[in-house]
């Protein structure tokens, strides 16, 4: 149990709440579920069983039910990537990101990533948006075009210089169509990669792999820019040796030409008032080596992973969107819906937007004017571009992407180290029971989960916050003591 000073500041209804929690008698199992959630501030409550049966002799090897859990309940992790809906699941997401580009950098024999990785030609790239109009920024010489000199936590920065110039439509088309941009480019890099080594890209293809881990990130100005770590693998993945011309200078440079080279763009054809667009990344792409340990000079692995990983949970929240879709779902954001007559079917307003396609009120919603512009322009836009889904990605600004992703052979995923996560207590489990021993084919696995609410008491919300930090700081301390361990094996080496 966590240390009773954590609790002193707490107001009397919640501290009365935390005593009665603390009080019932399912409350060891009960602060066992909460830590399975790492400390979710908002746990899904699930009901439900599971049986294990012999598939031949239909004997039942195990049951589960959720009667025996407090409340009847089992808990959770609402799995939410924002900070300001659940630090805990936030966190946990930035330690799974941080895991996978780490991994995919210094190798993790756990995950069949070898450490020999170190030695591939690696670097961290960082392709930009293109400009879609001036906006209140802190340039190096201090003053902005406005004639202001902006602070840092000044909301004005990102957004227009001149709203009724900026090129809204512009920005969120571009958000809408990052990934292909990315895509496109990938595609380019291994031709400049095997331009520059002489071979042919099916000749590549046997002797070197190109693998990446990226995340989006917003900017203030609400455009989606990608940080990613690039690697040269040999012909088999990280586990293999890439060939002797792949250097990081050689990597660096195709990176660059890729680009910059016309087949990076993606085209957007005219529709209504819109004109025709040719997309690209913003001049200020940036790409520098990773080295395994610091001179001072190079990026390091460790510097690299916490990055993206602090980026990872940033993403979303820095332009001040909400969490959840403001498209109408009865029409799917397109503001018409078929409507049935003796004639057959047409097509009319919906009823239940009115046609605005809109299910929130974008006037009423607490966000910032630019979000709240960049939002008005991909309903605007979701008649002239049906097949983009504009409406349904209005609250991400148009970006329909995810904000981590990585090539096949980079590391380990996302969702594995949730899986692995999840799968734990099960596998205790079923290892107590010897389940584990047996055929898969011969257990028959059947389940029933239904939903039965969510949430904290106010008591059980103060439990969970100090479960949360309790595993935050355990973490944290392991997390040093390997970067220590790391730092001494660089000086013995
Ligand atoms: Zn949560
Ligand atoms: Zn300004
Ligand atoms: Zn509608």
């Amino acid at each position: 149990m966590t240390d009773t000073a954590t609790f002193a500041g707490l107001d009397p209804v919640t501290l009365g709440d935390l005593l009665r929690v603390a009080g019932l008698p399912g409350f060891d199992r009960w602060q066992d579920q909460i830590k399975r959630t790492g400390g979710c501030a908002d746990p899904i409550h699930l009901r439900g069983w599971v049986i294990h049966k012999d598939k031949v002799t239909g004997e039942t090897l195990h049951r589960y039910s959720t009667e025996n859990e407090p409340g009847g309940r089992l808990r959770v992790a609402c799995g939410n990537r924002r900070a300001s809906r659940c630090p805990a699941c936030a966190w946990t997401y930035a330690g799974d990101t941080y895991h996978l580009i780490r991994a995919g950098l210094a190798g993790d024999p756990d995950k069949d990533i070898p450490g020999t990785v170190r030695d591939h030609p690696r670097v961290f790239a960082t392709f930009t948006a293109p400009s879609f109009g001036p906006v209140h920024n802190r340039p190096d010489r201090g003053v902005c075009r406005c004639g202001t000199r902006h602070a840092a936590d000044d909301t004005a920065l990102g957004t227009a210089l001149d709203p009724t110039t900026y090129d809204y439509a512009g920005a969120v088309l571009f958000n809408n169509h990052a990934g292909e941009l990315w895509m496109r480019t990938i595609n380019r890099l291994r031709r400049e990669i095997a331009k520059r080594a002489g071979l042919t890209q099916r000749e590549l293809a046997e002797t070197c792999r190109l693998s990446y881990g990226k995340v989006a990130e917003f900017q203030k100005r609400g455009a989606v820019h990608f940080h990613a770590v690039i690697r040269l693998d040999g012909p088999d993945g990280a586990g293999s040796a890439p060939p002797s011309w792949a250097t990081t200078d050689l990597l660096t440079d195709a990176i660059h030409a890729a680009a910059t080279h016309p087949y990076s763009r993606v085209s957007v054809p005219a529709a209504g008032d819109q004109s025709a667009r040719t997309f690209q990344w913003g001049r200020q792409l940036d790409v520098r080596p990773v080295k395994a340990f610091g001179d001072g000079s190079d990026l390091t692995e460790q510097a690299v992973a916490s990055y993206v990983a602090k980026y990872a949970t940033k993403a979303a929240e820095n332009t001040g969107t909400p969490d959840t879709a403001v498209y109408c779902r009865s029409c799917r954001g397109t503001g018409r819906s078929r409507r049935y007559d003796r004639a057959g079917s047409v097509l009319g307003r919906c009823a239940t937007c009115r046609g605005t396609g809109l299910g929130e009120d974008l006037a009423r919603l607490d966000v910032p004017e630019h979000a709240r512009r960049l939002m008005a322009a991909c309903i605007q836009l979701q008649p002239l571009y049906p097949d983009r889904q504009l409406a349904r990605w209005a609250h991400m600004l148009g970006f329909r992407g995810h904000f981590s992703s990585k090539s096949r052979r980079y590391s380990t995923t996302l969702g594995a180290l949730r899986q692995a996560r999840a799968d734990f207590r099960a596998s205790q489990e079923r290892a107590a029971l010897g389940l584990d021993e047996r055929e898969p084919d011969t257990v028959l696995v059947l389940a029933g989960w239904q939903y039965a609410g969510h949430g904290h008491t106010p008591g059980e919300s103060a439990l969970a916050a100090s479960i949360a930090r309790d595993i935050q700081i355990n973490r944290e301390t392991a997390r040093e003591a390997l970067r220590d361990q790391l730092a001494l094996e660089g000086a013995a080496a």
